[in-house]
């Protein structure tokens, strides 16, 4: 590969003497030195605009103004160069619709062209190369994309005949090049102006939580600070399998996960996977991808092996949340692009195997100002440490009052696998501070000082003289709860894999915003600030939980705190749109009461679109199938047919009950009554099915079985011989 000289900054800064002799001159691959290459950030806009049209950029993006004509149509020239560099002849807005399921998060585009004709000349166009112009893009088709938005999910927000749907572009958000089109992420909304996509309603609840997290700054004494921002650091956990097997599985290709399939006998018993070298066709594969998400401005800060066979992760750094919501859309496409190259299929359920770990996407979730302040680190000095419990006590009391909302956030039916299965937290939404923190709270809500709450640190011994003793922590990390402090951020360990995080950390924000307000309400009003504090901690403290969120106790205990407990999809889609809550979205100007309904309403038909699915697919794979195997199985196995007859015969009935059920489905029942069905009639019979099949699947001659089994879907490319010229 070919390698460049770069200079790195020495190590030892501050060092003077040692400056000169350690700054080396480093060699770096070329997929670092190209890095954001395909990115329009910052930098590039200011080189290629007017510092007029640069400076008013920024104040329109502070103010929520349209740009200027003439400096939109700068700011869209200066795209389009770009873009035309770097190979695009098209550019879309590029948008989340409220759509992503058990296939994948997927983001809408369609790809509009540079090239027109020239339609202001005398004469016929009939297509004659001299009525083309010159490729051309102006402000007002970068900053306005009207399109049919009838086929999109609306939740009743619109009637069918009035389908317009309107894109313009969140100016936060850079735009890029990918496969020949320049993307600008984008906004969705209605004629009405009601949201339509998962962008919008995050962008919203940002501004909610600035707006907020300004007011009780104030409170707090900082002047300075001008903005509160919310970031986002994910963690996409996800399958790479061979994409023969995928292929070859109804259900994977359908539903997004295997529906019946038998344990293999080795699965995940020792936790082998776990940061185990990564086989070498999926390394392959990831180099590829990290080298087209670092052009596209992306560095990565982990990729690792996971628990279960087959499962990875990686995650890049953190960044404003909307920005991180769109980073991971794009990731998203990124991995099944390049896995369709490798020949492997990327799965991004958040329970594709049952029986072995499913995947989550951890979201890292901080607040900062603009002055460079990180809202939750514990801070040195007595003031950033006073900050610090503010916002700890606004967190507790959103966790506390709105942890149904926030449930709600992670609500998806594939989603309901993992939460509360013992590899990811329950579906109870607590805050976990650890114990430290939380004596020192038990202080200040009988009376202590705010101040007096660093991170406290412990030495790490290794027990060799060959290792040196480390600094870390006092408190220790906790993965069983779905809110734990991690030292500088709060981590939300309950969102799935397959989720675009905009709604659920829209929710978070949401509820943030409202108790950050309250704060700032009672100190305005008059409390001190140590006294407000206290007392939002006391009131509100049910909310957090340190210990085993796995344990059996912890539901147990919840409950006699009232924390809700939100079983599955269903429970947690019908509170969505309580009193409480429609009052919380329009206060902080998120949701409208239509839109809100429409989301629930979204939400209803999406559980059953995923369950009916896999209730159809199933019922495909054993009648045609599993079925006809068992049949020729019986037959051919004559007098050794042991237990056969008993178990293929069970098989069918449990699928037969699942057809009356299926059929039985109240198409015209309101949609929540619909999802109820599924959730308590359709989705336990889909489990009696599997455990059928897969006692069959353990007695049919291999031969028969017509479906690849765990051990060809999780470990053939593990093991698979190398390919000789
Ligand atoms: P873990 O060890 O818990 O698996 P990872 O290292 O996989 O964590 O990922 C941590 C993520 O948290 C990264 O995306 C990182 O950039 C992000 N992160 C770090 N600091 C912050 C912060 N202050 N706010 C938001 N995200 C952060
Ligand atoms: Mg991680």
């Amino acid at each position: 590969m070919m390698m460049r000289r770069l200079a790195l900054a020495s190590a030892s800064q501050g060092k003077q003497a040692c400056q000169a002799s350690c700054r080396s001159m480093a060699t770096l691959p070329d997929s670092l030195t190209d890095i954001g290459s395909h990115r329009f950030d910052d930098h590039k806009l200011k080189s290629s605009v007017s510092s007029e049209a640069y400076s008013e950029f920024h104040a329109c993006l502070a103010s929520g103004d349209a740009l200027t004509k003439s400096a939109a149509n700068e700011v869209a020239q200066a795209l389009m160069n770009f873009a035309l560099e770097r190979g695009a002849v098209n550019y879309a807005h590029w948008f989340s619709p409220v759509r992503t399921g058990a296939a994948g998060s997927a983001n809408g585009l369609k790809l509009d062209a540079f090239l027109d004709y020239d339609f202001g000349g005398k004469g016929t166009h009939g297509g004659l190369l001299k009525d083309i112009e010159v490729p051309s893009f102006s402000g007002s088709k970068l900053c306005f994309s009207e399109t049919d938005g009838s086929s999109f999910p609306n939740g009743g927000l619109r009637e069918t005949h009035r389908a317009a749907g309107f894109l313009n572009w969140d100016r936060l958000s850079s735009p890029f090049v990918r496969n020949g089109t320049l993307y600008l992420p984008s906004s969705f909304v209605s004629h009405q102006g009601f949201t339509l996509d998962e962008k919008t309603p995050l962008l919203r609840s940002q501004d909610a939580v600035d707006r907020a997290g300004v007011r009780l700054l104030r409170c707090l004494g900082d002047n300075d600070s001008q903005k509160v921002v919310s970031n986002v650091g994910w963690e996409q956990e996800y399958f790479c399998i061979d994409r023969e097997a995928f292929l070859a599985r109804p259900d994977l290709m359908a539903t997004g996960r295997m529906l019946v399939g038998a344990q293999a006998s080795r699965g995940q018993q020792t936790d082998y996977n776990y940061f185990n070298r990564t086989n070498p066709r999926v390394r392959a594969f990831f180099d590829e991808v990290q080298a087209e998400l670092l052009q596209l401005g992306m560095p990565l800060t982990v990729f690792h092996n996971e628990v279960a066979p087959s499962q990875h992760e990686f995650s890049p750094i953190f960044k404003l949340s909307n920005i991180a919501s769109d980073e991971n859309i794009l990731a998203m496409e990124v991995l099944e692009d390049v896995s369709v190259r490798h020949g492997l299929a990327v799965l991004m359920h958040e329970k594709p195997f049952a029986g072995i770990n499913g995947s989550g996407k951890h979201s890292n979730w901080g607040l900062n100002t603009d002055t460079g302040k990180n809202l939750y680190v514990p801070g040195k000095d007595a003031a950033a440490q006073e900050s610090f419990m503010a916002f700890v006590a606004a967190l507790t009391r959103a966790v506390h009052l709105h942890g149904d909302l926030i449930r709600t956030g992670v609500a998806t039916a594939s989603n309901d696998h993992r939460l509360g299965a013992q590899e990811a937290p329950p579906a109870i939404m607590s805050l976990y501070t650890g114990d430290i923190m939380y004596e020192h709270i038990e202080s200040v809500i009988s009376g202590g000082d705010l101040a007096g709450y660093g991170m406290a640190t412990t030495t790490v011994d290794f027990g060799t003289t060959s290792v040196s003793p480390i600094t870390a922590n006092l408190e220790d990390r906790n993965r069983t709860a779905p809110f734990p402090f991690c030292g500088n951020r709060f981590e939300f360990r309950a969102v799935g894999s397959t989720q675009n995080i905009s709604f659920p950390i829209a929710l978070l924000n949401t509820a943030v915003a409202e108790s950050l307000d309250a704060l700032a309400g009672n100190i305005e009003g008059g409390d001190s600030v140590r006294d407000a504090v206290a007392q939002m901690f006391d009131e509100h403290k049910a909310a957090i939980f340190n210990g085993n969120g796995y344990s059996d106790e912890w539901p147990v205990e919840a409950e006699a705190r009232g924390l809700p407990n939100l079983r599955n999809t269903v429970d947690a889609v019908d509170v969505l749109c309580s009193d409480k809550n429609k009052a919380l979205f329009k206060a902080a100007k998120v949701f409208s009461e239509e839109e809100l309904a429409a989301r629930q309403e979204i939400m209803y038909e999406k559980y059953i679109n995923d369950i009916t699915i896999e209730a159809d697919c199933l019922l495909d794979m054993m009648q045609t199938g599993a079925l006809p195997a068992c049949a020729a199985d019986l037959e051919a196995m004559g007098p050794l047919k042991g237990n056969r007859q008993n178990v293929y015969s069970g098989l069918d009935a449990e699928v037969s009950k699942l057809q009356d059920m299926f059929d039985a489905l109240p198409a015209d029942a309101e949609v929540g009554e619909q999802a109820r069905y599924c959730a308590d009639v359709l989705k336990p019979q889909l489990e009696a099915v599997r455990s059928c099949s897969d006692a069959a699947e353990r007695l049919c001659a291999d031969a028969r079985w017509p479906f690849p089994k765990y051990k060809d879907v999780l470990f053939s490319h593990h093991f698979e011989a190398p390919q000789l010229e």
